[in-house]
């Protein structure tokens, strides 16, 4: 169930002069685009406000610029009438730098995103709404409501987020709305979504080869599919924890109905990115804290072997369960 609407985000947005802007952990093209397309939206629409975006891109997505602002620069007199903006996520655990928002450096806080998720963090505005394909497609769809000029950046920015999050407009909740808005975004002269399809096209060497490797060698339990992409890969293939990642190269291979991918990370603990095509595996997911996200699309935190085994089991019961 939706919690609230556009007009939502629109009010709070309208309110406030100095406005701050967060993305989530590991950041990917939806957190990125969201954040920066708010941000162009707005410079373009409210000229006389202030908008600042905290985080890092770790890289990613180097074919647009992600010119980030620092907290400590920023003149006090900012944090008056103020609006914090968390894009695409919700709980501090998951937010780069919540710490700013924790101490309460803002006025009010706005969270507009596609995850069903109850926060520990009070928001005093929130527009959550899963039906969305991405958060961006929230910012695009803010800006088409509100009959917002889109300049060229605005565009290729939710775009990105658009195109990712959506798996290339393939998944479950891609419709028309997600066309409208991508069209709407062509009101920006010169934009074609060619300008980021081909960048985002290009294909690592490395990943390509590591990619391959993962498709000879997954395990399957049931209808669950898994690979574990342990520290000794990572260094054999020369990829990181960020980088031996895509857990789509396990998607609906032959009768599976879940995919699994787990990936050591430096800390000790080991990532679960797991996905499935119709049942329901968030609720799972939380069982191994941190862990959760969308209902076909989430994420856990597995602590040793064991956990692991216990997740596919889980996994495994719960398709067993709608079979
Ligand atoms: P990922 O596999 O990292 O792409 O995550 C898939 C979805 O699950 C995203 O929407 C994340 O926000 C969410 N998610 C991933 N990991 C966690 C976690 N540890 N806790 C809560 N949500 C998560």
């Amino acid at each position: 169930m939706a919690k609230n609407n556009w007009k939502t985000a629109l009010d709070a947005l309208e309110k406030y002069d100095n406005i701050f802007i967060f993305h989530h952990i590991r950041p990917d093209g939806d957190c990125l685009g969201s954040q920066f397309g708010l941000r162009e939206f707005l410079r373009t629409n409210y000229p006389h406000k202030n908008v600042f975006v905290f985080g890092d891109a770790v890289g990613n997505f180097p074919f647009l610029t992600w010119d980030f602002d620092k907290f400590e620069e920023v003149d006090k007199k900012y944090f008056e009438n103020s609006l914090g903006v968390v894009v695409d996520a919700n709980s501090s655990g998951r937010i780069q730098f919540s710490e700013y928002i924790l101490k309460k450096s803002f006025t009010k806080m706005l969270r507009i995103d596609h995850h069903p998720v109850d926060p520990d963090i009070k928001y005093d505005y929130t527009w959550e709404d899963e039906t969305f394909a991405a958060a961006a497609e929230q910012i695009a769809y803010i800006a088409m409501m509100a009959k917002w000029k889109v300049s060229l950046n605005a565009a290729k920015y939710t775009y990105l987020g658009i195109n990712t999050d959506s798996g290339r407009f393939n998944f479950e909740y891609v419709q028309k709305r997600t066309f409208d808005v991508t069209s709407y975004l062509h009101n920006a002269e010169g934009f074609k979504v060619w300008s980021i399809n081909l960048p985002l096209s290009y294909r690592d060497e490395r990943k390509v080869r590591f990619n391959a490797y993962m498709m000879l060698n997954y395990k399957k339990e049931g209808k669950v599919i898994y690979f574990h992409v342990t520290k000794k890969l990572m260094d054999k293939f020369k990829l990181n924890h960020l980088e031996a990642v895509d857990v789509s190269v396990l998607g609906n291979i032959g009768d599976s109905k879940v995919w699994v991918l787990f990936i050591d990370e430096p800390n000790g603990n080991i990532r679960a990115r797991v996905r499935s095509n119709g049942i329901w595996i968030n609720h799972i997911c939380e069982k191994y804290a941190p862990g959760g996200g969308h209902e076909v699309a989430a994420g856990a935190t597995c602590k040793n072997k064991k956990d692991m085994k216990n997740l596919i089991q889980d996994l495994k019961e719960e398709v067993e369960k709608h079979a």
